[in-house]
């Protein structure tokens, strides 16, 4: 049999930190496999995909910008996948491509690492944000029964529809509308694409948030983000954002791989070294 290989594809995807985490991985458990990075033009990403059918490859990642064309390439979707919208793991299986999402898996086992039994001290979850990641941070709250989930952004419209698409216990708001909804809040994550600096969150008193709030950031660069440093300055326990990254990664590698890595100390950085 030959060596299985795995790829990235994106546009452009020469900032991917995902080779670096794959072939740590392949070089750590001695596996003779490859992932390559692809530039597809959004133009190409068709082809690419129906030429997987007949390829060598086990499979890949997507990224930016063909995480939603490639859900509708697919022969299969998830569950949660399809209910996200969007595609970032490929698996190849007798010729057919099977779409996964496992943003919103890195998302919680960043945080069950993080802060363990976060999901049972959490009853109330602010979201800042309604794009794409923010939409796979509600469903990985839902997916722990989280009960209350209000989602807040700078275009308050795209938050009221979001909430709306997710059902009961999910609400949509303004970003004023975090003075009257931190007191009660357990978790706070930006799922926005800024770390919140100098934007329409940087002026909300975070202070109002209770003593045991966990504050979470899905952007990784910088590392400490503004609001991460705001949050750990008054005494808020903070998860970063770059373990989501190295997590997402771990249930692609196992597919086309056959080995369940783990996010080890190393790998955290190496990645870290390249922000
Ligand atoms: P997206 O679909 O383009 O959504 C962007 C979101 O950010 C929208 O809610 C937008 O609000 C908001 N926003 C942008 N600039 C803002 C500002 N100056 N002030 C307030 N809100 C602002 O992007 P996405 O795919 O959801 O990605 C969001 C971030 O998550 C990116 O930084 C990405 O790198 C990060 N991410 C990290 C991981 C990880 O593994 N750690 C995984 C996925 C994504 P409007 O609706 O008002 O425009």
């Amino acid at each position: 049999m030959s060596a299985p290989k795995a790829f990235i594809i994106g546009h452009p995807i020469s900032h991917s930190r995902s080779p670096i985490i794959h072939r740590h991985w392949l070089d750590r458990y001695g596996i003779a496999g490859s992932y390559e990075a692809i530039d597809v033009p959004p133009d190409a990403v068709g082809d690419f995909i129906a030429s997987l059918r007949g390829s060598d490859f086990s499979g890949g990642n997507v990224t930016i910008p063909h995480k939603q064309a490639v859900r509708d390439l697919c022969d299969e979707v998830e569950p949660l996948a399809a209910r996200i919208g969007a595609v970032n793991t490929l698996v190849v299986r007798h010729g057919r491509v099977i779409g996964r999402n496992t943003d919103y898996l890195g998302f919680l086992f960043n945080l069950d690492a993080g802060a363990p039994d976060w999901d049972r001290r959490t009853r109330r979850a602010l979201v800042l944000g309604a794009g794409g990641a923010a939409r796979a941070v509600v469903v990985a709250l839902l997916s722990r029964g989280i009960p209350d989930i209000a989602i807040l952004n700078r275009t308050p419209e795209r938050a009221y529809a979001l909430a709306a698409d997710m059902g009961d216990g999910v609400s949509g708001h303004p970003m004023s509308a975090f003075i009257g909804l931190a007191p009660d809040a357990d978790l706070l994550i930006n799922a926005t694409a800024g770390g919140m600096g100098g934007t329409s969150f940087a002026d909300q008193p975070l202070e109002l948030l209770p003593g045991h709030a966990l504050v979470a950031d899905i952007v990784y660069a910088p590392l400490v983000t503004p609001l991460l440093a705001a949050a750990r300055k008054i005494g808020l326990n903070t998860v970063d954002g770059l373990g989501m990254l190295l997590h997402q990664a771990v249930p692609g590698f196992a597919a086309w791989f056959g080995t369940t890595p783990s996010v080890d100390a190393a790998l955290r950085a190496k990645v870290e070294a390249t922000l």
